[in-house]
């Protein structure tokens, strides 16, 4: 890594892992000017459209299409609900999924989490080829 200010090579004055990033303290070997960084995984994964357009994977997306289904629920929940979904995406070590494969994760998250959001998301997201999942819902819902 240069130093953003000089272009000259720097040193690692120290190193932090924290969960699954990492933290630099960096010092520049010619201006002496100290800075940090942070390295991260990048995840490139594209979703296919039921078009077959490809877009690339937005978690903030989910996050939205969440909030709209969980009107009545707390944000924080959402988040939490939106942060499991992710690591799941990312746990399937794929580089493409389908908007069918995401809708069915974000369907079995939010099943844990708030039934009528789950109704709402899967109501409005028919299209999802799950209809077995939605109907044994249904009736548990109805008793
Ligand atoms: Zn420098």
């Amino acid at each position: 890594m240069f130093c953003p200010y000089c272009s000259k090579e720097t040193k690692v004055l120290e190193s932090r892992l924290k969960d699954s990033s990492v933290r630099r303290r960096r010092e520049c070997l010619s201006c002496s000017v100290r800075f940090t960084t942070h390295e991260k995984p990048v995840f490139q994964l594209s979703v296919i459209k039921k078009d077959q357009r490809e877009e690339p994977f937005q978690i903030q997306k989910i996050q939205d299409s969440l909030q709209k289904a969980c009107s009545k629920t707390e944000a924080e929940i959402i988040h939490q609900i939106t942060q499991r979904i992710e690591r799941k995406v990312i746990q399937k070590k794929t580089n493409q999924l389908t908007t069918n494969q995401i809708g069915k994760l974000v369907l079995q998250e939010l099943k844990k989490f708030d039934k009528i959001a789950y109704l709402r998301y899967a109501t409005v997201h028919k299209d999802i080829d799950d209809p077995k999942l939605l109907e044994k819902e249904l009736k548990r819902i109805k008793g």
